[in-house]
């Protein structure tokens, strides 16, 4: 409870952003602030301690959160990265936006088979991301640990979408 109020006390909600009627969930003043960026670091993991060997950050407000929360528990970080910015042979996942699609990439290989990944973002709204960044861990070979997202958005129905199929947390739900 008192990890919530800290990082609530520092989100920002900013109305019709990026376009009208969206309430958009601002994580930024989170990050700059220390206390509040290590707690929720440290909250992200914490159900999930024993059960995960890898944290799955997807670009790029994942990549933060994975980051700070493999210092502080020593796992290491997988980047999910946008399509097109690895260098080896990649895993491609498309998932639908609003409008069109986009694609995730991981590296094949990157992790030994079998490994326990726990994916890490800041907001779960639909589920389209974090479902493409599923499907990547899967056929790359390796486990869903679970998923872990600073902000559940509940009406957008992402927790139903990959629900049965894995374990979600998130540490601030609207
Ligand atoms: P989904 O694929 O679950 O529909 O959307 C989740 C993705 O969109 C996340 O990667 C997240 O960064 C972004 N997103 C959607 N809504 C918000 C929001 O209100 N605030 C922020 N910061 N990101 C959002």
């Amino acid at each position: 409870a008192q990890v919530r109020e800290l990082v609530e006390s520092k989100l920002a909600t900013i109305p019709d952003f990026p376009e009208p009627g969206v309430l958009f969930r601002d994580l930024t003043p989170v990050f700059a602030d220390g206390p509040a960026f290590h707690a929720l670091a440290e909250a992200l993991t914490a159900p999930f301690a024993g059960r995960f060997d890898v944290l799955a950050g997807v670009e790029a407000r994942g990549f933060l959160l994975a980051g700070a929360a493999s210092a502080l528990c020593g796992a290491g970080v997988l980047p999910v990265r946008k399509a097109g910015k690895l260098p080896r042979a990649v895993l491609r996942e498309e998932y639908d936006l609003e409008y069109g699609t986009a694609a995730l990439e991981v590296h094949e290989g990157e992790l030994p088979p079998g490994s326990r990944v726990l994916i890490v973002d800041d907001v779960l709204a639909t589920g389209g991301t974090v479902g493409a960044a599923a499907r990547l861990v899967e056929r790359a070979g390796w486990t869903v640990a679970g998923v872990s997202v600073a902000i559940e958005l509940e009406a957008l129905g992402g927790r139903g979408m990959l629900a049965g199929r894995y374990d979600v947390h998130s540490v601030l739900r609207y």
